[in-house]
């Protein structure tokens, strides 16, 4: 019958036990949040069960007592189904402890199950029929997603009580075992249906999961070549490609809105004796650490650049040019005041810069670079460690 369904029970029963715990976390989570609808749904439908049995009336004292049983079972629940509803709210809203979500699942599995048996047990008074325990029997194994192991302690649990408490109203020795047997038979049932849907839950939930990861390391892959395609190796400063889109958005605010913009070039002086004294690798760290200092020094709308070799360049968006001195002079003076220290070697190193502005103009790039780098040069012939702007240029 098994093999019909397409399941293979012990192979189920076998992973159940594999089943780990974000699986089962997730579980819980479905679980809670399904426990808030059957907490918010009961609540109307006990007072709807209760004022129907309060409009009857009985013709016996059988009557009597079953309606009474019946009535005090709807009214309790209903403060039940209430006080459940408010703990879950506060256990989704603290992202749902773990023990304290499956403590509340227990129990609001227990009073589904008391209540039912509670219900059929009062109804063998003046009736044979057990539709609650069948109900309690489906809508366990179809809200609640369980693990095997559990759904069989549940079931056995609610079958034994079951058992139990239909013996102690029902009299009649066919009704009770026929009674019994539907009884073992709606819990065989839920127990099947729990087990094929705990099958397909956990693979959802498997998938689910599997999706997510695949998520998270496609992210990590995207921004790893957004790294490698934006920014410069050795220093982690923007590549000229980059910098240079950069650029053309900065020169398209000047056109649009009259706004002003400087960049700064700026060459290490006589970097070729580090490389010289201590060798490329030291080179490379000093490169390193240098790129520190800008990163450390400027503005997170400043954007620094790796240019080529020991030379770095930085637009300024919307700093005019004799602001754009003043950052020049701050890190030429920070950088001659700093010693670097490469492990056992310590060495300073001084820099010469070429400020210029960039304009609204025709190759706004271009012309603004041909003055920096212009200006670069007069610092370099008039001594190094200066800044020169470009307005020393047509000054000259
Ligand atoms: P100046 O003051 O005129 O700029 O002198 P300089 O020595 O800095 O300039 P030059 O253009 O003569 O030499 C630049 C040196 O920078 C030569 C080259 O070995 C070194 N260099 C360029 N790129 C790197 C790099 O990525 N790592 C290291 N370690 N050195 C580099
Ligand atoms: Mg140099
Ligand atoms: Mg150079």
């Amino acid at each position: 019958m098994f093999k019909n369904l397409g399941v293979d029970f012990r192979e189920l029963l076998k992973r159940s036990y594999l089943t780990d715990n974000t699986v089962l976390d997730r579980a819980l989570e479905i679980n809670v949040r399904r426990m808030h609808y059957i907490a918010l749904i009961s609540i109307p439908l006990h007072l709807l069960f209760f004022l129907f049995f309060l409009t009857m009336t009985p013709d016996t004292e059988i009557e009597l007592r079953w309606r009474s049983g019946i009535m005090t079972v709807h009214l309790i629940y209903i403060f039940v189904q209430l006080g459940f509803a408010i703990v879950v709210s506060i256990l989704k809203r603290k992202m749902i402890p773990r023990k304290e979500a499956a403590l509340a699942q227990y129990a609001m599995i227990a009073s589904l199950a008391a209540m039912s048996i509670l219900l059929v047990t009062i109804d063998q008074y003046v009736t044979t029929n057990i539709t609650p325990f069948m109900v309690l029997c489906i809508g366990i194994s179809i809200f609640f997603v369980l693990r095997p192991r559990v759904t069989f302690g549940v079931f056995v649990a609610i079958i034994a009580a079951y058992y139990l408490s239909i013996g102690i109203v029902q009299k009649e020795p066919n009704i009770l075992l026929s009674n019994r047997v539907n009884g073992i038979t709606f819990a065989a049932f839920g127990v099947c249906l729990s087990l094929i849907l705990w099958n397909s839950n956990r693979k959802n939930l498997f998938q689910e999961r599997e999706i997510e990861r695949q998520r998270r390391e496609l992210e990590e892959k995207n921004s790893e070549l957004e790294r490698l395609a934006y920014l410069d190796t050795l220093t982690g400063l923007y590549n000229r490609r980059k910098w240079l889109d950069m650029v053309d958005e900065e020169v398209e605010l000047i056109c649009r809105y009259n706004t002003k913009a400087s960049i700064i070039l700026m060459d290490l002086d006589n970097f070729k004796d580090v490389n010289d004294e201590y060798g490329h690798p030291t080179g490379d760290r000093l490169l390193e650490r240098i790129a520190d200092i800008l990163k450390e020094n400027l503005r997170v709308v400043d954007k620094s650049c790796r240019w080529g070799g020991e030379e770095f360049i930085i637009l300024l968006p919307q700093i005019p040019l004799d602001k754009a001195i003043a950052v020049a002079e701050k890190l030429r003076v920070l950088l001659e005041e700093t010693e670097f220290s490469l492990d056992d070697i310590h060495l300073k190193i001084k820099a010469s810069f070429g400020v210029a502005s960039l304009k609204c103009e025709d190759e706004a790039f271009d012309m603004a670079y041909g003055r920096a780098d212009r200006a670069l040069y007069k610092a370099k012939d008039d001594g190094r460690n200066l800044v020169v702007d470009e307005t020393a240029l047509t000054e000259k």
